[in-house]
């Protein structure tokens, strides 16, 4: 039996590689299935999928949501989640819509601090592109406003600055709540990111978020430590909670990550799959 990995991006988000071409490379490299994971969006799953029904190879569609959390960031998983749910649709289409607002409210503070800039020029400066703060900073630049980059961040664009907005994200009740309706299987990703303050501070937010519906933790992943390993593994076992894992690769890597082995030897077997597919018929016919 072949190793899976169960959490990768496309071009659908900010992966590099299309989602027919990930799967065609997942298969060259010997996997047996994968999940696709894109940030906020399903919209690289239909492609991948008729592409491993094509090529013969399991491809489960999928979703990595960001959740409302601090001190760190909390991402969340999803698995097979039905990609044409009303309810995941709708939720999906309002966070597109609260993000696009985003840059108009930037522009609206910069000017109300008596800065001339309109959204057009930063449209411009992106070049047709997503638009983003770097995008805002270079207009502030050009019109010398700032005398450099960091200028532009440090006084206007950075979190706690005058001009500063915060990204919309929804709150781990609500994206757990969405998967769940859509059949989805949820797993908290990379707890390493969290920013939690050892063992029973991460307990209690597991007990919580398992409460809202949370079934898995991201134990493998290639920024986690063989210590964390242990640790996030120990809690999924003491809440019955599934392990999953995946490289979290966006295609050429900087650092030698590769599909599948991560940074080595990761090579995670197909029982994970087999695990995440019982919880799910199990939450199914529970309904
Ligand atoms: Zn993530
Ligand atoms: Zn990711």
């Amino acid at each position: 039996m072949g190793y899976v990995d169960l959490h990768l991006h496309t071009t659908a988000s900010d992966g590099v590689l299309s989602p027919s071409e990930i799967v065609r490379y997942a298969k060259a490299k010997g996997l047996q299935a994968i999940a696709i994971t894109d940030h906020d969006t399903v919209e690289g799953c239909e492609e991948g999928l008729s592409e491993g029904e094509r090529i013969g190879f399991e491809v489960i569609p999928g979703i990595e949501i960001s959740a409302e959390h601090s001190p760190g960031s909390m991402h969340i998983l999803g698995f097979f989640l039905d990609i044409h749910h009303p309810l995941l649709t709708e939720r999906l289409k309002y966070l597109q819509k609260a993000r696009a607002e985003r840059n108009p409210k930037i522009t609206e503070k910069l000017n109300r601090l008596g800065i001339d800039i309109t959204f057009e020029e930063v449209l411009r400066a992106s070049g047709g592109g997503q638009v983003g703060r770097p995008h805002f900073a270079n207009v502030l630049l050009e019109k010398k406003v700032v005398r450099n980059f960091q200028e532009a961040f440090d006084r206007f664009l950075k979190k706690g600055a005058p001009a500063y907005v915060d990204k919309f994200r929804f709150t781990s009740k609500e994206a757990l709540h969405f998967i769940n309706e859509a059949g989805g299987v949820a797993v908290l990703a990379h707890p390493n990111t969290l920013g939690m303050n050892g063992y029973s501070e991460l307990e209690k937010l597991i007990v919580h978020l398992v409460d809202e519906g949370l079934k898995g933790i991201e134990v493998y992943y290639p920024e986690h430590s063989a210590a964390q390993i242990v640790q996030y593994k120990s809690l999924a076992e003491k809440y019955s909670l599934l392990s999953t894992g995946g490289t979290d690769y966006h295609g050429m890597e900087k650092s030698e990550l590769d599909i599948g082995v991560g940074r080595g030897d990761m090579k995670l077997p197909y029982s994970i799959v087999q695990n995440v597919k019982a919880v799910r018929s199990r939450s199914l016919s529970g309904r």
